[in-house]
């Protein structure tokens, strides 16, 4: 068993995740995982 926090991988690309984000919704929060190369990009797909 390891502590270790694993990095994971984006949400949108697969490639190792460098950043979270997170995004409340509907009262709910929810964490995702990027890249660099998404990150500028991220957003919750809710409208
Ligand atoms: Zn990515």
């Amino acid at each position: 068993m390891s502590t270790k926090k694993e990095p994971g991988y984006c949400v949108e690309c697969s490639a190792v995740a460098t950043s979270e984000a997170l995004f409340k919704v509907s009262g709910v929060i929810m964490l995702r995982k990027y890249c660099n190369k998404c990150l500028p990009d991220a957003e919750y797909d809710a409208r």
